[in-house]
């Protein structure tokens, strides 16, 4: 049984109602009994644990956004930020396939496909009977994904996709694919590529020592006949793809935190229990200064998300904002679950204890969805009005 306990120094959980701490008790529970007894094993075994998709889906965790008329819970941000929170304390890998799910896949058909597209494929993604990915990322366009070389050309009522992507989560099971490419005028647009089109195929990337618990690969389409219904009707350029990051960075800036939440109540209960030198090394000033620290941190950075949750219901979250919190929540982290990994000792390194694994999945949360030093430059740019990109 986890022995849990969630940091809330501030009393945060006084400024939340009663609805949004039964979602939290649902995904807490769920995460307790369902993920955390397997996920060791799997990301051991570098394995993604497909048996959980149906009760995910039950959760409400894939597009808690969604209207309900689609399938999806009908929520509001904050719900879905903690849902998120409480599902990356688990494991930052299954919050990604989440993410991807919900922020990636069904807010882009949702905010700009068809009528048709949504009613076709959003209940059944909400339902994890269709799974999602998407592929922006290219082998030689991370950071600056508007010089993707991925296009597609007229071909009477199909296109005729051709190009790849890199470092897609979720691409070696999903069913369908979001894909961003150029169209024959250079402009970015969102193709909805389902798995079984010939000429697609989604290889998977073996040998990450991060998120290993989550499946990663590339999207391969060589002259892949698209039909045009699939192109996503309601956007044109890289405001697409950007405004679905934007999504999910929200949800980042939230799930990093659970992350660093249970490196510090993992090392808060190992140095209260762990004796050196005759006594409990929690009475020892060094590590008190580490277990402070990580508190004020985590903290500061719930307090941040809170605040922004409401301004992302209100319509009024700017992309910056967005981006300072993604930021500020997995540099956060990461070093929360470093510190947290030296409290542990030797103990830190090992599967009994989940800060390592946390350590090397934020890894790769430091890097997607824009690199901590990309979202220092919006918000540089946002404070100066001086781009520094280029
Ligand atoms: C596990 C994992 C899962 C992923 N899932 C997805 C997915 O589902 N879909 C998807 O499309 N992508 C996905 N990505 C890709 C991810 O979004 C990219 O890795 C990320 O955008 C960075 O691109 P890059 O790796 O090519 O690094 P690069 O862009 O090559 O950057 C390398 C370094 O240079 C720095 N840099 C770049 N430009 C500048 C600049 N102007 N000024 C200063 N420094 C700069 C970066 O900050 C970084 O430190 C995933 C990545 C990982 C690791």
């Amino acid at each position: 049984m986890s022995q849990y306990r969630s940091p809330d120094y501030y009393l945060l959980d006084e400024l939340i109602s009663e609805d949004y701490l039964l979602i939290r008790d649902s995904v807490r529970q769920w995460v307790n009994t369902q993920l955390l007894p397997i996920i060791e094993d799997y990301a051991q075994r570098a394995e993604f644990p497909r048996q959980l998709l149906p009760n995910m889906a039950r959760l409400g965790l894939f597009g808690p956004t969604v209207p309900e008329e689609y399938g999806g819970a009908g929520l509001d941000y904050l719900a879905y930020g903690i849902m998120m929170q409480e599902l990356e304390r688990g494991d930052s890998g299954i919050r990604s396939t989440a993410s991807v799910q919900g922020s990636l896949v069904m807010y882009p058909i949702y905010a700009y496909g068809s009528e048709e597209q949504k009613r076709n494929y959003l209940p059944k993604l909400a339902g994890g009977q269709l799974m999602g990915c998407f592929g922006l990322t290219e082998p030689d366009h991370g950071s600056n994904p508007a010089g993707m070389l991925t296009n597609f050309k007229d071909d009477g009522d199909h296109v005729v996709l051709n190009g790849s992507k890199m470092w897609i989560s979720n691409a070696p099971f999903a069913d369908i694919a979001i894909v961003w490419a150029k169209n024959p005028d250079g402009k970015v647009q969102g193709l909805i590529v389902e798995r079984g089109m010939e000429g697609f195929s989604t290889p998977e990337t073996h040998n990450k020592w991060s998120l290993r618990a989550s499946a990663t690969g590339e999207l391969v389409f060589d002259n892949v006949r698209v039909p045009k219904s699939h192109i996503l009707p309601g956007v044109t350029g890289m405001r697409g793809p950007l405004s679905c990051l934007n999504q999910a960075r929200y949800g980042i800036a939230w799930g990093a935190l659970g992350a660093a939440m249970d490196c510090y109540d993992t090392a808060l209960r190992y140095a209260r229990e762990r004796e050196q030198f005759g006594k409990p090394i929690a009475g020892f000033q060094l590590q008190q200064k580490k277990l402070a620290e990580m508190l004020t941190e985590i903290t500061k950075g719930q307090l941040l998300v809170w605040r922004l949750a409401t301004l992302k219901n209100e319509g009024r979250a700017t992309p910056a904002q967005i981006s300072m919190a993604k930021r500020n929540s997995v540099a956060s982290a990461l070093h929360i679950a470093r510190e947290a990994r030296q409290v542990l000792g030797a103990m830190g390194i090992t599967g009994e204890y989940p800060i390592m694994r946390h350590m090397m999945n934020l890894e790769s949360v430091v890097t997607y969805e824009g690199t901590h030093d990309i979202h220092l430059l919006i918000t540089g740019m946002d404070i100066t009005g001086i781009n520094a990109f280029s």
